[in-house]
């Protein structure tokens, strides 16, 4: 994490606004994320070989391209073939958490770890095009702070597919701050929203929900997404559980409001047939009022049980919150030592 002194702003953050974006000396991390992803690295390392090709950064006025590759604790041989190719001479640092944290904490730790003029994050399966990173940076070239992926076409797992759709859909319901639909993690970012980023204190980070709440200038850059290009996903359902609840919780305390709400309003709808029914008692000698109670209590229940999983919801991540434990723990930085330098003649 950035540690700055109380009250001290980033200086990447005073940079004005409109500052010249036509620099050919550009610098440019790569954020990926990998877990267990063995069978893709031969591909993605060839993919991003083409895509970022000297002769192409140099039509593209970026000096150097770096990947940050974040292994988020996999228990293949990702680690040690990513070390081995960084020793032959890939351009990268990888940095090993010491345990599976998530994709979440893997990007988190991934941004910590950049320090580019520009910042891109990506999944290893190919899934977010690399080329798309090019007409993001026109996008920067612009005067976009971050440029952000959304899928116009998306293949894969229907009920996956659906589920996201309606994710989407109710987080950027419930949610105060404006969340595009379907964006995931894919971007690219200026430094100065990268600054933003690691500023906010957090500990369950959502990047993609955290990335719209920063502001600056967005815009969004559609693209296909592809089906994994190898291997299994290695998001499973209760990691999307997990990524939906965070989401929602870390964005709005909207269902919270709406349990409030609905366990005030059948309460007294409760209290006021109850006190009714007793007022009534001497004229009632059907037992239908009595049934209507009994629908309106179950009901109630129902309700209630409804707003205490809402509540666990979110005490339970205030408590981790609290206790405030980091998103991720690095466990190894592999990283090619500079060559030595010359000494000046
Ligand atoms: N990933 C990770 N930690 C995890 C799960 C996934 O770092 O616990 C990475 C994974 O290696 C990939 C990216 O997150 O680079 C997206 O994962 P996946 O392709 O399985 O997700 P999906 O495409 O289903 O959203
Ligand atoms: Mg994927």
């Amino acid at each position: 994490r950035l540690d700055l002194p109380p009250g001290a702003q980033a200086p990447e953050t005073l940079v004005p606004p409109g500052a010249a974006r036509d620099a050919t000396d550009l610098t440019l991390d790569i954020v990926i994320p990998v877990f267990n992803e063995e069978e893709m690295l031969d591909l993605l390392v060839e993919r991003l070989g083409q895509v970022f090709a000297p002769e192409v950064l140099a039509r593209q006025g970026v000096a150097s391209v770096r990947l940050v590759l974040v292994d988020d604790g996999s228990r293949d041989a990702t680690a040690r073939l990513l070390a081995e190719r960084i020793r032959q001479g890939l351009p990268a640092r990888l940095i090993r958490l010491s345990r599976n944290f998530g994709h979440q904490g893997a990007v988190c730790a991934g941004l910590d770890f950049a320090d580019a003029d520009l910042v891109a994050v990506m999944d290893a399966d190919l899934q977010d095009p690399p080329e798309v990173v090019w007409e993001m940076l026109a996008a920067w070239r612009q005067g976009a702070d971050v440029a952000f992926g959304r899928r116009r076409r998306r293949q894969g797992n229907v009920l996956k597919r659906l589920g996201y759709w309606g994710f989407y859909r109710l987080v950027g319901f419930l949610s105060e701050i404006d969340l595009p639909l379907d964006t995931g993690d894919f971007c690219l970012m200026d430094r100065s929203v990268v600054t933003a980023l690691r500023r906010l204190p957090e500990n369950l980070r959502f990047s993609r929900g955290l990335r719209a709440w920063v502001g600056f200038q967005q815009v969004a850059v559609p693209f296909d997404r592809p089906a994994r290009a190898a291997g299994e996903p290695k998001y499973t359902w209760s990691k999307l559980y997990r990524l939906a609840t965070d989401g929602i919780a870390s964005m709005s305390t909207r269902p919270l409001q709406a349990a409030q709400l609905a366990s005030f309003l059948f309460g007294v709808l409760t209290l006021l047939f109850l006190f009714l029914l007793v007022g009534f008692s001497q004229h009632l000698d059907v037992p239908r009022p009595f049934l209507f109670a009994y629908v309106l209590i179950a009901t109630g229940n129902a309700v209630l049980a409804f707003c205490l999983y809402i509540l666990g919801a979110y005490v339970g991540r205030t408590y981790l919150e609290v206790k405030g434990r980091p998103p991720y723990l690095v466990m190894e930085l592999v990283e090619r030592r500079a060559p030595p330098q010359k000494p000046h003649v």
